[in-house]
């Protein structure tokens, strides 16, 4: 099957500029070369913590930010650089549903010109009457139709995120990047948020980027899961492989954090893990592995030699020189570095 989306050493570094004359000092090397493609009907899960690069990630790859390196391919064509006027209609098959249901909503506009921007921008006049689809596109994300003349404050979180997600389909979208969309909300909100997400895949044939900051969100939803640290992917695997058997260490980390409901299930490590140390800056990340900071496994390779992504078992990359649940598995050679 061919991807929906296919990324290739992805890349955005943001300049930092100092002094009178504004000379560039250094770079946030927020994204730092992702490699990864989604495939149609699919939820890709992409979890990592704050600062790890995956909303910024999910803002290139809606092109709402434009790469200081690498391919974005939707439907085989490359859009990493794509202007304006050549966005347009890739505005229509890519959508993006933002974390904060609060500010990603004008609270001067009512429910109606929100979730009928859309067509304004794209000139789209749906069937029937724009009114008639805001309707529709209300009851299916399960408000009450008849409050399209409602303003945002009338609407508790999980109402407005559904308004947010209105607004996202509006354009009958292809691919639907989610950044972190629950976590604004109330614990006991959440899961009908990312079951309505789940509930609209299957009946429109959505794909899904889901951004995340822990695995417990993206559990259930997800197909395949990444896994980003300081901008960089360090496993990316499918969703059982990654839950039963994680082979990155950080990924064993966040893991432990999640709670297990069977603790019986074989293969899982029960332990918590208390990852020591804070992530390291994005603007000089460390050389060789960049988790080495923190990794209870770190040897003087992984100091020095930066592991790649490599396909350890079918369907699990990891970037690891000792990778954990490889028993078994031979792990290639570094190759020398150049
Ligand atoms: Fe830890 Fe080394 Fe693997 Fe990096 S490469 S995660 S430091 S064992
Ligand atoms: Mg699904």
């Amino acid at each position: 099957m061919e991807p929906l989306l296919k990324v290739t050493g992805l890349q955005k570094h943001f300049p930092i500029r100092k002094g009178l004359l504004q000379r560039q000092t250094g770079a946030v090397k927020a994204v730092d070369g992702l490699d990864f493609e989604v495939y149609p009907g699919e939820t890709l899960g992409v979890v990592g913590e704050s600062g790890c690069g995956k909303s910024t990630m999910g803002r290139l790859i809606t092109r709402l930010l434009e790469p200081t390196g690498g391919k974005i391919e939707f439907q085989g064509t490359d859009i990493s650089h794509l202007g304006v006027s050549g966005m347009r209609p890739l505005r229509r098959d890519v959508q993006m549903i933002f974390q904060d249901p609060y500010g990603s909503l004008n609270p001067r506009h009512t429910v109606g010109s929100i979730v009928s921007a859309p067509f304004k921008l794209q000139g789209v006049e749906p069937e029937g009457g724009v009114k008639k689809e805001v309707q529709r596109l209300l009851s299916l994300v399960g408000l009450n139709p008849e409050h399209y003349n409602r303003y945002p404050h009338e609407f508790s979180g999980g109402q407005r995120q559904r308004i947010g997600i209105a607004r996202a389909l509006a354009l009958k979208p292809k691919l639907v990047v989610a950044d972190e969309p629950v976590s604004a909300l109330d614990v006991s909100i959440q899961a009908q948020v990312v079951n309505l997400l789940d509930d609209l895949q299957d009946e429109l044939g959505l794909t899904y980027v889901f951004i995340a900051h822990d695995l417990s969100v993206v559990r259930h939803v997800s197909d395949r899961i990444a896994v980003m640290y300081l901008g960089k992917i360090v496993e990316l695997a499918d969703r059982k492989s990654l839950y039963e058997s994680p082979m990155h260490p950080y990924t064993r980390a966040l893991m432990s954090a999640v709670p297990i409901p069977d603790p019986r299930r074989k293969g899982v490590k029960s332990e918590r893990i208390l990852l020591q140390g804070d992530v390291p800056s994005p603007i000089a990340p460390p050389p060789g592995c960049r988790f080495h900071t923190r990794c209870w496994k770190a040897t003087d390779l992984c100091r020095t030699q930066e592991p790649p992504l490599l396909e350890l078992r079918p369907g699990q990359r990891v970037a690891c020189h000792h990778p954990e649940n490889a028993e078994g598995l031979t792990i290639p050679e570094p190759r020398e570095s150049v």
